[in-house]
């Protein structure tokens, strides 16, 4: 697709429903389309549209090593469930190795490299097999994502991304779970409404923003994945 393309296919997917969109991807881009999973409460939802919809759409997550016990089992829970395959993009070293090469904890010392080295880099390598990435962000989770179209070029990977759920409020997740069924993590009722890596996620109180919970005490928000939104030109 050129750019002039990109932009169109934005402005006329603005208004359309999220199955819609990833309707549209699967056939534009389908087989070289995927979906990137961090298994949050919109990752579910999409999963679940993906596999009601049977769309040819690839499902991958990044797996730090580092994810809560309660992820690694919703992980399972949404495969058994969907009867899919949601394979496992992991990083060059496990967090035993990393400990030896770049000293215990560097998740504590050094966040940004290691999120480089445990998501963005394998990120990098998989997308390079696809044309397209579906993202489940949405516009109102931060300001870095707020204008964020249903569509762009992702200058940072180099292909198209796609956001089904830009849209989207944290209630209408909340809703589409509930109303279908749609497994999630346990660990959302106990007072963790963004869950990543176990070092780097804690709980957040009523009232705090739904990602104050991440990388708690430091200017890092985001893993980096998702900093720029997708550039149309
Ligand atoms: Fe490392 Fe934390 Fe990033 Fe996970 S979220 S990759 S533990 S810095």
């Amino acid at each position: 697709m050129t750019r002039e393309e990109i932009r169109e296919a934005a402005r006329e997917l603005e208004g359309q429903s999220a199955g819609e969109i990833l309707t549209w991807a699967a056939t534009q881009f389908a087989p070289r389309v995927t979906f990137a999973t961090g298994f949050g409460m919109e990752g579910c939802a999409i999963i679940d549209l993906v596999a009601r919809l049977e769309l040819p759409i690839d499902l991958f997550t990044l797996d730090t090593g580092l994810l809560f016990p309660e992820t690694y089992d919703l992980w399972r829970r949404l495969e058994d469930k969907y009867h899919v395959t949601i394979r496992a993009v992991r990083p060059r070293e496990t967090v035993d190795e990393q400990t030896i090469s770049e000293g215990p904890a560097l998740w504590g010392s050094d966040p940004d490299r290691c999120c480089d080295l445990r998501k963005t880099q394998p990120l990098r390598g998989t997308l390079r097999d696809f044309d397209a990435w579906i993202s489940a962000i949405r516009r109102d989770q931060t300001p870095d994502r707020a204008d964020s179209p249903v569509v762009g070029w992702d200058g940072k990977f180099g292909l198209i991304k796609v956001n089904p759920l830009v849209r989207w409020t944290f209630e209408d997740v909340r809703t589409r779970i509930a109303d279908n069924d749609v497994p999630y993590n346990p660990l959302h009722d106990q007072g963790y409404p963004s869950i990543g890596c176990w070092p780097c996620t804690t709980a957040v109180i009523a009232g705090e923003d739904l990602r104050a919970g991440r990388w708690r005490g430091r200017e890092k928000t985001e893993c980096g994945l998702h900093l720029r939104p997708p550039v149309q030109s």
